[in-house]
């Protein structure tokens, strides 16, 4: 579980976040979206420990501080251009693992994402959407508890996107991860996330719960009424 308690953001005089308050119980699927600029990846990356509140606490599995068992995938895939597919997804593991076990556990996360045949070559030889991959195999690896997601499919077409959307799915289905997915697509939000904040004013505007079935698509008339709202 992640629990934020009155967390504050402040950047010099200008204040993004506002004593945001909010619970994600264990295994959530957590959709944050909001206009550009509101503070979404200000949030995300404050619930990772890349960035220090002015005010408040981030509790994951009630551990302060920075948690050891959070990884953030962004929009750009970020990977080493002079380490192999398989080095850049053994980045994500722990430094005291035995090299054959890093090893071993960076081709199980290739396999998760269907990159198996690909750990010997280099990152500038793939596409966009297989970089992305390999972004999200290095973020499995360690079987995090909680997947904070800042836009990782905005770069991608949209029959990329839409296998990613499947893949990211199916992980999260399979592992049990908690994830929080920063998007400004709605109909992605709506076919991923168990839950959707809106952020607006430094606030969390909207909370709201989504309880239809999976696979969900954007024309589902019991998402249509929740469409109209964000
Ligand atoms: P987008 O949808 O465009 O990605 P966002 O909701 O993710 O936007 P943030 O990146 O969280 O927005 O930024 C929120 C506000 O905080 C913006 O006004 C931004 O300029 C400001 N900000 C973010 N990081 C810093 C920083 N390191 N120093 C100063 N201001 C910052
Ligand atoms: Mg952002």
């Amino acid at each position: 579980p992640v629990t934020l308690r009155g967390l504050a953001k402040s950047f010099g005089p200008k204040q993004v976040l506002k004593a945001v308050d909010l619970h994600i119980p264990a295994g959530q699927f957590v959709a944050v979206v909001g206009k550009s600029g509101c503070g979404k990846s200000t949030l995300l990356r404050l619930i990772v420990g890349l960035e220090q509140a002015t005010a408040g606490r981030v509790l994951i599995d009630a551990e302060e501080g920075r948690p050891s068992g959070a990884r953030i995938m962004f929009q750009e895939p970020r990977l080493l251009p002079w380490a192999r597919v398989r080095g850049n997804v053994e980045v994500g593991l722990d430094r005291s693992l035995a090299t054959s076990e890093r090893r071993l556990k960076a081709q199980d996360a290739l396999a998760e994402v269907g990159l198996d045949d690909r750990g010997d070559e280099w990152p500038a030889v793939l596409s966009g959407g297989q970089k992305q991959r390999v972004a999200l195999a290095r973020a499995l690896a360690g079987h995090p508890r909680l997947l904070a997601l800042d836009e990782p499919l905005g770069a991608l077409d949209a029959l990329t996107r839409i296998g990613m959307q499947r893949l990211i799915e199916s992980v999260w289905q399979q592992q049990g991860f908690t994830a929080v997915l920063v998007t400004h697509d709605v109909a992605e939000a709506i076919a991923l996330a168990d839950r959707i904040l809106v952020i607006d004013e430094g606030r969390i505007a909207a909370d709201l719960p989504i309880d239809a079935p999976r696979p969900r698509h954007r024309g589902d008339p019991a998402l249509a009424a929740l469409e109209g709202r964000i």
